[in-house]
């Protein structure tokens, strides 16, 4: 165990006046884990604590009856690009924007360079990120070596080594037998299967959502079959070998209804999909922001309503951000020509806040379950839970704060928003990691 872990699990800390539920409460934290929830719980005697261990250290955050205290929140889908693209982003870049973003546990795609195929780089990538002491990360190994579809990948050695789920994700296993013997084997070891939803052979070369707005940009259409043939396939895989699936970034209203229907028929599917899916629509990409390409494509409103209405009804389970962060110049060029991706991690709790909870749709409890709850028990994962006892995974949240989303601000490298200067509601102020204070003020550790 490190030092600084040891100061850091006996670092005290007392959370005066949050809002929990609407009412004022104290909470207080001991060795990285909520020890007291109450009315008002008086500080703790100091001077006694004193007599102990010198690495003790006492912290008071004043939420001043206006910040609410959340769960800390998990993402189970993010591109953290090392190895091999860290130009888009790298471990440290990509934690550091997790924790700006509210977030405590990420799990990483395995689409770098060389993928993330092997023990080896699981635990490369598990020992940089736990001596960054950011948030908690864990990786996703690929289903097939080298992400080609061909051969299937250790998934016991990765899972031993800390790999939470497998993933293809970026690619479809575009093998229906293949995918078949993945979840086959995913079973034996007890690992989530995440399917990326895509019929190449439907995409043909498209770009954009098939429809009004692509026609009027001259851009070629992606049809929605494209998502819904794959979401239809990984179902009857799962019910074929009663086992489950998870898929990622559901984005139609025709994606939406086969996993409704799958669930109502005691399939074991389960599904995510992103802030950008319920926030934007393929209008945005009229005026042919780069920024605005993603794969799959934004949808129509059409499609928008009825994800917020999945995510309403529990068809969908999780929001992930599918956070790809880009360089510039993977942006900076002919749309057909760009490269798919949102840099989602930091603007995620805002636009779900702004677009699921001031506009009515779901509580703000609910959201909660969406960001935290709902991920972390697809993927086994220890998350926050505002309970004695429960792992020190918070934030305070400033639910009042408008403001405008600034891509400059960023500590991710990936710029690539189209949300640049939309003007959102909620704000996360504090990240607190296993007890340790990470972002403090608005302002994530290191960047005073
Ligand atoms: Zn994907």
């Amino acid at each position: 165990m490190s030092e600084n872990k040891i100061i850091e699990n006996r670092t005290l800390v007392l959370i005066k006046n949050a809002l929990l539920d609407g009412e004022k409460r104290d909470l207080f934290i001991e060795n990285g884990r909520i020890k007291k929830i109450a009315k008002k719980i008086v500080e703790p005697n100091i001077a006694a604590l004193l007599e102990q261990p010198d690495l003790i250290r006492t912290e008071v955050i004043d939420a001043g009856g206006k910040l609410t205290l959340l769960p800390a929140f998990v993402d189970i889908h993010a591109h953290l690009r090392e190895p091999g693209f860290e130009g888009k982003e790298d471990i440290k870049t990509g934690l550091e924007a997790a924790v700006n973003g509210g977030y405590a546990a990420v799990c990483c795609m395995p689409n770098t360079n060389p993928v993330i195929d092997n023990e080896y780089i699981i635990r490369y990538i598990c020992d940089r990120a736990n001596s960054l002491n950011l948030a908690k990360l864990y990786p996703i190994g690929a289903i097939t070596r080298g992400m080609d579809g061909q051969l299937l990948a250790d998934f016991g050695k990765m899972r031993d080594a800390g790999a939470v789920a497998v993933s293809d994700d970026g690619k479809p296993v575009a093998n229906a037998n293949m995918m078949r013997l993945a979840m086959e084997y995913a079973k034996d070891f007890d690992m989530p299967v995440t399917s990326h939803c895509e019929d190449i052979s439907l995409v043909d070369e498209g770009v954009a959502n098939e429809g009004y707005h692509a026609t009027l940009s001259g851009l070629k259409g992606i049809t929605r079959a494209a998502e819904e043939v794959n979401v239809a396939r990984e179902i009857v895989l799962a019910d074929a070998l009663n086992t489950g699936v998870h898929i990622a970034h559901v984005s139609t209203k025709g994606a939406a209804r086969l996993v409704r229907d799958a669930k109502r028929s005691g399939i074991r599917v389960t599904a995510e999909t992103c802030p950008h899916y319920f926030a934007a629509t393929d209008k945005l990409i009229l005026n042919y922001d780069t920024n605005a390409k993603v794969n799959p494509p934004l949808r129509t409103e059409e499609d928008r309503l009825a994800i917020i209405e999945a995510l309403k009804d529990g068809t969908i389970d999780a929001i992930a951000t599918d956070h790809a962060p880009h360089q510039k110049s993977d942006k900076a060029c002919e749309f057909n020509f760009a490269a798919n991706g949102i840099s989602g991690i930091e603007t995620a709790y805002a636009l779900s806040y702004t677009y699921l909870v001031k506009s009515g749709a779901i509580t703000l409890k609910k959201l909660s379950e969406l960001m935290t709850d709902n991920p972390a028990k697809i993927f086994k994962l220890e998350a926050g839970k505002l309970e004695a006892g429960a792992l020190a995974n918070l934030v305070l949240v400033d639910n009042s704060a408008e403001y405008k989303i600034d891509k400059n601000k960023f500590l991710s490298k990936g710029k690539n928003t189209p949300f640049h200067g939309l003007t959102v509601t909620g704000q996360v102020v504090y990240t607190i990691v296993a007890g340790k204070i990470v972002k403090r003020n608005g302002v994530v550790a290191g960047h005073e």
